[in-house]
């Protein structure tokens, strides 16, 4: 059942020809795209299946991503304004519109802290509505004509066709990086943004990254947690760095559990590298033995914590690293080959 590698490269053309040919009047199809990748790696597998996601587990990777950019940006220069971006070429985004009036109506500062309310469900099903009338419905559109090449509909449902979550699972970094890169384009080019935006050139981490202080909240959490020691190299750290087990340039999104206190020597030695099997093992361990506490953290900075998403992250970063051949980072230039006893822990 898994695509050969014809098929794969068919999947990618079609991907290519979404981007270049498909017409982009709000930035909801970026959306769809991040979150069909991010929940073919969270639910999906590499068995090549089919795999249904329902719309309402879709609107919550869109309240998701929406959330942090239902705020006012500002470029802090003379002669622009702080305002909220405008995800159409026509009006404001109605998901966009619905967060902000969720989030004026409840108390809530994060979205993890939304998901607790009542009246979070409401918000679901408005944006669960907007996601299946729109991008859903004209994702596909090719040119004027529908291609069905990632999925039919079902009721209230979505069904990734036979290897579409494969292809997914193993293209999840450039599906993310084509989204973001047109969907930053796409804010840019909308004249409605221009009074807000100048020549403002943060955009993306504006749009994407976690901030400076959720990531002081996380920092803070885990020293105390650790008692100030570093994650890989085990000896005691002061300013610390907050780095990303699974290395963001492979899936940048922040799960709480994903986080790790380290030198900055030792983070920069690792870079965008997996980390090898002594380090993988003692985080399977870490994170179990800490999940509550994690979870307590993550909920204070606002990021998602979800243990099991992120265990599952993993299994498919070191995966793809063991189908390429890929490294991992022990220490300071030493690496080993990523093999089967990786994959194995991670069971
Ligand atoms: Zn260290």
């Amino acid at each position: 059942m898994k695509p050969s590698p014809d098929e794969q490269l068919v999947f990618l053309s079609k991907l290519q020809r979404l981007f270049a040919e498909g017409d982009f009047t709000a930035t909801y199809k970026f959306a769809l795209l991040i979150a069909l990748a991010d929940l073919a790696i969270e639910i999906g597998d590499d068995s090549g299946r089919p795999l249904q996601l329902g719309h309402r587990v879709i609107a919550s990777k869109f309240i998701e991503m929406y959330w942090q950019q239902s705020v006012p940006y500002s470029t802090g220069r003379t002669g622009t304004a702080q305002d909220v971006l405008v995800q159409n070429s026509g009006t404001q985004a109605a998901i966009i519109t619905a967060i902000v009036r969720f989030r004026q109506q409840n108390p809530a500062a994060t979205v993890q802290s939304a998901k607790l309310l009542p009246s979070y469900l409401a918000l679901i099903l408005t944006v669960g509505q907007t996601v299946s009338a729109q991008p859903i419905n004209y994702l596909q559109n090719l040119g004027g004509i529908t291609d069905q090449f990632l999925y039919e509909r079902t009721r209230g449902a979505i069904v990734l066709k036979p290897g579409v979550a494969f292809c997914l699972r193993r293209f999840q970094p450039l599906v993310q990086q084509l989204a973001r890169s047109h969907w930053v384009g796409h804010i840019k080019r909308n004249r409605l943004n221009s009074p807000i935006l100048g020549q403002a050139d943060d955009l993306e981490s504006f749009m994407f990254a976690t901030s400076r202080h959720a990531l002081t909240i996380i920092g803070a959490g885990l020293k105390k947690l650790t008692n100030s020691h570093c994650f890989y190299c085990r000896s005691t750290v002061q300013d610390a760095d907050v780095d990303h087990f699974v290395p963001f340039s492979m899936y940048p999104r922040d799960l709480m559990h994903n986080f790790v206190l380290a030198h900055p020597s030792c983070n920069r030695s690792k870079s965008d590298t997996l980390a090898a099997l002594p380090h993988l093992e003692r985080w399977l361990a870490f994170i179990t033995l800490h999940d509550d506490s994690l979870n307590e953290i993550g909920e204070a900075a606002g990021r998602l914590s979800d243990g099991e998403s992120c265990r599952s992250v993993a299994g498919w970063g070191y995966a793809n690293a063991m189908s390429s051949g890929g490294q991992a980072w022990l220490k300071s230039n030493a690496y080993q080959p990523v093999n089967q006893n990786y994959l194995d822990c991670l069971e």
